[in-house]
């Protein structure tokens, strides 16, 4: 491994060099199948033609122009996410962290307008927003902060699926001006709240006159059923932000916009060099077309909840086995221990996928996987749990 390279990760010894739906191919020719799909980035799986050709052909034609002029294939992108998402307008950027440093943005502006001189947003326990420093600030995850003090202001922290205790916050502060909460969270274990939840925190936030800002960087994109997972909430944000998934692994991030807080950003407010640029927009779109065209977000939702009976038919007894959980292929099997160890021993049985939270496997498979493909996934990690 190249020294040259700052090590941020603890990298894995093992180069992919080519791929093909949800099949990876290594330097030495084995073939793995992939549950992970880039950290839920290629959800369409590996080479997908359709966007390879519309990046092939975009990129002989135009790759950048700045947002100092109208972007054709921008201004296409943003209407079709308006009509998918309900949301009002749109700032396009390059990554997850980005979106959401534009969400925070915005609800601080707003505060400001309003005359609230320090902007405070409420975050919640096990969150994962980014790495920059605002992002970090608002992940609830001192391992992501640790050292990177002093941290950005204006962010109290709540604990997850916990109305009450936001109310509480509520009460004792007057500078609140947002919400900020993945639907479901990755980072933190695939963790997913109570039925109501969104949809008491969306009525809370509208007594209160405070965005709702929601993070789907990683939930968005079909993966949990629907092209966004509070959809299946019957609410809708006042901010959100996606990123992984959106064009399968060219790098776009968007934060959308509602109501008031589509009215808060002016010219010169917030700015990116690449963001919305024609290549990534190209993409992106490509992407939309087929998930749309190949209901692939029902898909997800249909073989999740099967892959989740698997695991729980086969598993659920098992005393290191604590919980079964997720939404759509977005999928969490908490064990009673740390389980890091369980990467590479799916690796060597041909298999792709990740721990978090310590003690959480998280699979997040392309949405194009076949029921045989995901019932290969089912038997290796059902295996390698039983074998604990
Ligand atoms: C991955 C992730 C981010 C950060 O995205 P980057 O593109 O890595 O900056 C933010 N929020 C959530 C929920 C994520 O899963």
């Amino acid at each position: 491994m190249s020294e040259h390279v700052m090590p941020t990760y603890g990298r894995l010894d093992i180069a992919f060099v080519s791929g093909e739906g949800a099949w990876l191919t290594d330097d030495k020719g084995n073939r793995y199948l992939d549950g992970l799909s880039g950290l839920g980035v290629v959800g369409l799986g590996h080479a997908h033609p359709r966007v390879s050709n519309a990046i092939a052909a975009q990129s002989s034609i135009l790759l950048h122009t700045s947002n100092l002029y109208r972007i054709p294939s921008q201004e296409r992108l943003a209407d079709r996410l308006a009509e998918i998402s309900g949301m009002d307008n749109m700032f396009f950027c390059n990554s997850g962290a980005e979106a959401n440093e534009c969400a925070i943005k915005i609800a601080r502006l707003y505060g400001h307008n309003r005359g609230i001189e320090t902007p405070t947003i409420i975050v919640i326990d096990a969150a994962f927003h980014g790495r920059t420093l605002a992002t970090l600030t608002a992940t609830g995850n001192r391992k992501v902060q640790a050292g990177f003090e002093p941290l950005v202001g204006g962010f109290v922290r709540a604990p997850f699926n916990n109305v009450e205790a936001i109310e509480n916050i509520a009460r004792n502060n007057n500078n609140i001006v947002a919400i900020m909460l993945e639907p479901i969270q990755g980072e933190g274990g695939i963790q997913v709240p109570d039925e109501n939840y969104l949809s008491r925190l969306r009525a809370l936030c509208d007594e209160s006159g405070w965005f709702l800002i929601l993070d789907e960087v990683q939930s968005g994109n079909a993966r949990t059923g629907s092209y966004f997972a509070y959809q299946q909430a019957g609410i809708v944000p006042d901010l959100l932000t996606t990123a992984k998934g959106l064009a399968n692994g060219l790098p776009i991030g968007v934060c959308m916009a509602r109501g008031e807080a589509a009215k808060v950003f002016a010219p010169g407010n917030h700015g990116s060099t690449f963001g919305g640029n024609p290549l990534a927009c190209a993409a992106a779109a490509a992407v939309i077309d087929e998930i749309e065209e190949k209901d692939l977000a029902e898909r997800a939702g249909q073989l999740g909840d099967r892959m989740r009976q698997n695991f729980e038919q086969r598993l659920g007894a098992l005393n290191n086995v604590r919980e079964i959980r997720g939404k759509g292929l977005m999928i969490g099997i908490e064990l009673d221990q740390p389980c890091g160890e369980l990467v590479q021993k799916a690796m060597a049985k041909g298999l792709l996928l990740n721990v978090t939270a310590d003690s959480v496997i998280r699979l997040l498979p392309p949405l194009i996987i076949s029921d045989d493909e995901a019932d290969q996934i089912c038997e290796i990690v059902c295996s390698l749990v039983e074998s604990l």
